[in-house]
């Protein structure tokens, strides 16, 4: 299990703070996929940088919070633990490959320098290794596709090297940031299935960043919601599809395009995510939300238990009026 308790982030230059992340918790399992969801600006990326140990401090700084993953706490250990730890039990996949395959590097070299650096293998066993991996990650061509460079080959071909270098390791966990925004609607089709058979063939934990819950829809075990550096709503798929509780997760499912309502004007959410410095007080939302009264704009909502189905399936919201209607 990965987890992550009571993060808080800021990035602070001179005399101005904004507060990045205010008290995330998430755990992740094993074969499960974990999805992270929520608008620009709302602090995704900043929670898998920091799982990442990538965060730049300065300006970042970590107020409080633990991730623990095999009972250490992984912001207590020193940077070059922290590198062990980065590709060989946490791996990440990033949007746009091209920005982070090194071009000037043949795609085998860059999959062999990891099996080679993590787990000590020979030039010949890492290529051996390496023609495996690539039939794993539905790439036919072996030895001509490890003799290339990223520019000779297509975004889907580049995304699944990317995959490629990721689980080269084996890592019990991938920590995925909108893998699929960059590509088309088919080839993003094909990078979720082989996510999630990779999930199933390695037993591999995923947490799935992502502004898209169609997407999110299909890939997930388990969803957070996050707005203004905060969940405000996680629970398993279903629960959160079928019976969603928070006014910004209803907002949010209401805006997915549906083919059923073509014709009839698409659902936005008015306003958007509060910038990081100016975060409001209260419930964060309470700007944006339909139902907002007076307590929202003062007192922040606790995260408490809100599932009413007899499953046992825990679901947790942050909102001081849980169920309350409203007219569109
Ligand atoms: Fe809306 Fe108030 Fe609930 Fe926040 S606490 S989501 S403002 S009703």
């Amino acid at each position: 299990m990965l987890e992550i308790k009571n993060l808080n982030i800021s990035f602070v230059q001179g005399e101005k703070e904004a507060n990045a992340l205010r008290g995330i918790s998430l755990s992740l399992k094993r074969n499960e996929v974990h999805s992270l969801v929520g608008e620009s600006g709302s602090g995704k990326t900043v929670t898998s940088t920091c799982i990442m140990g990538l965060l730049p401090t300065p300006p970042g700084r970590i107020n409080s919070g633990q991730i623990i993953l095999n009972n250490q706490d992984l912001l207590l250990l020193e940077e070059k633990d922290q590198r062990q730890i980065r590709g060989k039990e946490i791996a990440m996949v990033f949007q746009e490959p091209a920005r982070y395959l090194n071009p000037t590097l043949k795609v085998g070299d860059q999959i062999t320098e990891m099996l080679i650096l993590h787990l000590g293998m020979s030039n010949i066993e890492a290529v051996d290794r390496a023609l495996e991996i690539l039939e794993l990650v539905g790439l036919e061509g072996g030895k001509r596709i490890l003799d290339s460079y990223p520019h000779e080959l297509s975004g889907g071909m580049k995304q699944r090297i990317m995959i490629a270098i990721a689980i080269s390791c084996n890592p019990a966990f991938l920590i995925a940031d909108e893998p699929t925004t960059a590509l088309d609607v088919t080839l993003q089709l094909q990078i979720l299935n082989l996510m999630l058979s990779l999930k199933n063939t390695l037993d591999m934990g995923i947490l799935f960043i992502s502004h898209d819950l169609r997407v999110v829809h299909d890939i997930s075990d388990w969803v957070s919601v996050i707005y203004a550096g905060r969940i405000v709503e996680s629970t398993s798929r279903k629960e959160l599809f079928t019976n969603p509780k928070h006014p910004y997760t209803r907002l949010l499912l209401e805006s997915i395009p549906d083919a059923d309502k073509r014709g009839q004007r698409l659902q936005t959410i008015p306003g958007k995510v509060p910038d990081a410095e100016n975060i409001p007080g209260g419930c964060a939302f309470h700007t944006r939300c339909p139902i907002a009264e007076d307590i929202c704009k003062t007192d922040l909502p606790e995260t408490k238990e809100v599932g009413s189905d007899n499953s046992g399936t825990s679901h947790t919201a942050a909102c001081h009026f849980i169920g309350k209607q409203w007219k569109n």
